[in-house]
């Protein structure tokens, strides 16, 4: 289990992640770095770092990285006038979305600022130049259909055999939200016969690569 102190800190740091579908995110990132030794995390879509705090204690606990990648501009539905709009993170020189510096200062406070290694930039051109096989991966970026899909292509194949590809916002029936994780990450890997499921919490899929193809 994660620490008190840290628990705090999940509590006071903004975002989207439930406490029981972090502590799910915790135990199968805590058993895939068990198995999967010198292996890092990659997090797509990290906000202010609120599910970024549990995977910092993983990889604190099993001598490992996350890697928290996200261009910090906000998705579709945390611009002004959607749904996850948030006043308070508009940058006043530019007028802009910037979750940056609410997450420079989440891993300030948590003290995980040398096990979580910030990544600014759009997920699919990282995913191009990245070589290393990953422990756990946990794709929670941009929900529309096109970058769920690019998130999909670009880091499932990264997942090494053994290794968890984790989904967050998998909603079966549409009545509890878009459908774009559930399709184009969710179906699409365990349709491609490479993952089984492992676990589901709340919007929380777990899955294992069982099967490793030569991409
Ligand atoms: N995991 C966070 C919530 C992430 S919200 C939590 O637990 O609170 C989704 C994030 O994905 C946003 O911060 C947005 O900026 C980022 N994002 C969306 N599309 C992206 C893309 N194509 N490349 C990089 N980051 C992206
Ligand atoms: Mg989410």
């Amino acid at each position: 289990m994660i620490s008190k102190f840290l628990r705090e800190q999940i509590l006071a740091t903004k975002g989207f992640m439930p406490e029981t579908e972090g502590d799910a995110l915790y135990a199968a990132a805590s058993v895939a770095c068990k198995d999967l030794p010198d292996m890092p995390i990659v997090e797509i879509g990290t906000y202010c770092g609120r599910s970024t705090i549990w995977l910092g204690a993983v990889a604190r606990k099993y001598k490992t990285k996350v890697f928290a990648i996200d261009h910090h501009f906000g998705s579709e539905e945390n611009q002004q006038g959607w749904e996850w709009f948030d006043e308070s993170l508009i940058d006043s020189t530019t007028g802009l979305l910037n979750t940056l510096p609410s997450f420079l200062s989440t891993l300030r406070r948590t003290k995980l600022s040398d096990v979580v290694i910030p990544i600014v930039g759009e997920s699919k051109v990282i995913g191009a130049q990245w070589s290393e096989k990953l422990a756990f991966c946990f794709i929670d970026g941009g929900h529309g259909d096109e970058p769920a899909h690019n998130d999909f292509l670009s880091w499932s194949p990264k997942v090494a055999l053994g290794g968890v590809l984790a989904i967050h916002d998998v909603f079966v029936d549409p009545k509890d939200g878009g459908q774009a994780p559930y399709k184009y990450i969710y179906k699409a890997a365990l349709d491609s016969g490479e993952f089984i499921e492992i676990s589901a919490t709340g919007s929380l899929r777990i899955l294992r690569r069982s099967f490793l193809k030569n991409y």
